[in-house]
């Protein structure tokens, strides 16, 4: 009933041209959007070129960021209005890296989720633990607080349409992925969290994924689980041949 979503993240990698190849690479390729839904969130300044290239095609495309204010005195920042006039379908919002680095709180990510809501988009909002809040064992207490804190005031109706990105931090990048099963436990914590807040047809329909040293061969064992909807991909999501992978894992 939830249709899968791959969606590759890729930070601060590749230039318009980059994107163009890429997305020439693997247009043809992708499966149908009933089947799995393929994303790829690119830099801001590469969402033209990306847009262009992705045209008629089944990927569908993301920015990485944006500000919760469509317009004002807001130097170097990036309009949710102006990312929906061009026809960007998601925003990647709360990424561990913008909460670390940049210091995007549980309230930024709250309005920036509203933000993207009002603006006809879809936000992907990340939540996830350190290696040090697992192992004192407040796992899903911080995830619990971190969902709770991100869908403050939007309405079942959107919280059912968005995506939660559950990326455990010891996780990105590292190589080190979350087995299927850890996976799968905070992943359905995320979803009885939803159902607590809202009511279950909400948390029938929202789609969770997971994130963290996702790959093609392990791809297909985290898609199995139950609560496990999708994946946020970084590193394996930059070459187009390991991206089509990802996106085909059924066949
Ligand atoms: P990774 O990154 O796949 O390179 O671990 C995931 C992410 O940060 O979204």
């Amino acid at each position: 009933m939830r249709t899968p979503i791959i969606a590759g993240n890729w930070k601060l990698n590749n230039n318009p041209e980059d994107t163009t190849k890429f997305v020439n690479a693997v247009k043809d390729q992708l499966p149908d959007s009933n089947k799995v839904e393929s994303v790829i969130a690119a830099p801001a300044v590469d969402l033209p070129a990306l847009l262009a290239a992705a045209k008629g095609s089944n990927l569908h495309t993301a920015a990485e960021n944006c500000y919760f204010e469509n317009s004002g005195a807001f130097t170097g920042e990036t309009s949710p209005q102006v990312l929906n006039e061009m026809g960007i379908n998601y925003v990647v919002i709360g990424h561990s890296e913008r909460r670390d680095y940049f210091h995007e709180t549980d309230e930024d990510i709250n309005k920036k989720a509203h933000a993207v809501l009002d603006n006809q988009m879809t936000p992907i909002i990340c939540c996830g633990e350190t290696l040090e809040t697992r192992e004192a064992g407040k796992t899903e207490e911080w995830v619990q607080n971190q969902v709770t804190a991100a869908l403050k005031e939007l309405s079942a109706q959107q919280v059912a349409g968005l995506v939660i990105a559950y990326e455990p931090i010891w996780a990105i990048g590292t190589g080190k992925t979350a087995t299927s099963d850890q996976a799968q436990e905070i992943c359905h914590v995320i979803r009885e969290t939803v159902k607590d807040l809202y009511d279950a047809t909400t948390s029938d329909n929202v789609r969770i994924q997971y994130g963290g040293s996702v790959k093609p061969a392990n791809v297909k064992d985290l898609m199995s689980k139950p609560d496990i909807d999708g994946g946020l991909v970084g590193g394996a999501s930059l070459e187009p041949e390991s991206f089509l992978q990802l996106v085909n894992y059924q066949d």
